[in-house]
């Protein structure tokens, strides 16, 4: 069974658990709205857990799913949660002013003065700040570090709904299964948190001591930085991974970019290739050699773990090069590169897979030049006379957006199985 199916099978398996406690061991509510209330609380509290779950960064996880599909499943589910947030209290709160024939605010006033729902009130202002910063228009308009420190608003929504979950409400803690239940779940969900955030970063880097042994720029706008570090045939790299580097005192300490591996780790060192696109790619430039590195990872399964056939056709456009050219050290067999860049000057590493191609069994065609409306470079017609036996082929594409979409589509319509095509789209889904 894939890891996916898994992953979805052992959540639907909670689903199913959380409901039959709810129907067995949940003391009766006082009325059938609280009741509906309690019963979206408690799903509110299996989406947080799962949340928690998929940005704890586990290895095992991560490798075979690939952290780009983990924050988009992270992206839905917070949509999820954050609606199911929204009406729990409205139901419940409905629910008390019909059972005391009240009014709704007489209630929210009521429940405010208690410890347990004002910490639930304000974890769902939280929920709603973060949403809200989420969605796609605010998302546009606000830098990645801006966004990202109001989502780390969430970890104290955690905390808050931990602390109302434990004091107030009586369908998590009536019961002693129900309560041994839950207390499982969070428990797996924070340790997962803290051991794939904090333990494992902290502890590589400290055991590998990452720093800059070489600065070489590629062309204008790209530089290649080699890294050097202790034990690093210890390291679990692998060409096509990616780490989230922090290159203190250049680009700021709280500056932590993704960039691929853009060659296969060799145990002695490890190598990204940035284009220069904002502050922090551009910094890469000027940082000395000698400089020390943290770096969190490997991350990604756009690796030939996921490979199911013995030819590859490797697709790079622009700096999404860098995996692709990773990977046509590592995968073994017959492989087809094609690299899309604007000019000749622009296709940054090219002479090293040239040379890399003639040591082995592998092709590489450069794809130069404009964009014609009636023969893209990546339409089904030009892919099947570049590489007419690509349905028997893995495919593993890597490029800007529009570029990519335009491949997934064409390998579509010459139907190459879904199983057979990897993409790494330089994004996560935040
Ligand atoms: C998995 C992955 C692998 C990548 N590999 C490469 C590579 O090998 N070479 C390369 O040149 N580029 C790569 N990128 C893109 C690179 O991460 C961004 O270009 C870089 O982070 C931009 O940072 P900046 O501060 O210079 O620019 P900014 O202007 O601050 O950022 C430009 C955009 O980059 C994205 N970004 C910025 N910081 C982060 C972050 N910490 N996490 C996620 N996204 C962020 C955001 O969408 C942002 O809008 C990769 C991205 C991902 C997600």
């Amino acid at each position: 069974m894939r890891t996916a199916q898994l992953f979805w099978g052992v959540v639907a398996l909670n689903v199913a658990v959380v409901w039959a406690l709810f129907f067995t061991v949940a003391p009766e509510p006082r009325h059938p709205l609280i009741g509906v209330g309690q019963f979206l609380g408690l799903h509110a509290a299996l989406l947080m857990i799962l949340q928690l779950t998929l940005i704890a960064r586990l290895p095992w996880l991560d490798r075979r799913v690939g952290m780009d599909r983990l924050t988009s499943w992270h992206r839905w589910v917070g949509f999820t949660l954050f609606w199911v947030v929204l009406l729990h209290p409205a139901f419940v709160v409905l629910g008390y002013a019909v059972f005391y024939r009240s009014t709704v605010w007489r209630q929210l006033t009521n429940l405010a003065g208690m410890a347990g729902s004002l910490a639930g009130m304000v974890a769902l202002a939280l929920v709603i700040v973060a949403a809200g910063v989420s969605v796609r228009w605010a998302r546009r308009r606000l830098s990645y570090e801006t966004w990202h420190a109001l989502h780390l608003l969430l970890y104290a929504a955690v905390t808050l709904v931990l602390i109302h979950q434990l004091f107030e409400v009586s369908a998590f803690t009536g019961a002693p299964v129900a309560a041994a239940y839950w207390w499982v779940l969070w428990i797996f969900a924070i340790t997962a948190l803290i051991a794939g955030r904090i333990v494992l970063p902290v502890w590589r880097n400290a055991r590998h001591r990452l720093y800059v042994a070489a600065v070489v720029p590629e062309s204008p706008d790209v530089v290649s930085v080699h890294i050097r570090g202790r034990d690093l045939d210890r390291l679990p790299a692998r060409a096509g991974q990616f780490f989230i580097w922090r290159f203190p005192g250049y680009a700021g300490w709280w500056r932590a970019n993704p960039f691929s591996l853009s060659a296969a780790p060799d145990g002695r060192s490890l190598r990204l290739t940035a284009k220069a696109v904002g502050d922090a790619s551009a910094a890469l430039r000027h940082v000395p050699v000698g400089s020390r590195v943290f770096a969190e990872g490997p991350y990604g399964a756009f690796t030939a773990m996921h490979r199911t056939r013995d030819r590859t056709l490797l697709i790079a456009g622009g700096v999404g090069v860098t995996p692709i050219r990773a990977l046509l050290e590592d995968l073994p067999g017959d492989v087809v590169v094609l690299y899309r860049a604007r000019t000749d000057a622009d296709a940054v590493l090219l002479e090293e897979m040239r040379a890399l191609a003639r040591t082995r069994d592998a092709r590489v065609h450069l794809l130069a030049g404009r964009t014609s409306a009636g023969d893209p470079p990546f339409g089904p017609d030009n892919l099947r006379r570049l590489v007419p036996d690509l349905t028997d082929r893995d495919v593993y594409v890597c490029g800007p957006p529009a570029m990519t979409d335009a491949v997934l589509r064409s390998l579509r319509d010459l139907g190459v199985p879904r199983r057979q095509v990897h993409a790494e789209r330089f994004r996560l889904a935040a």
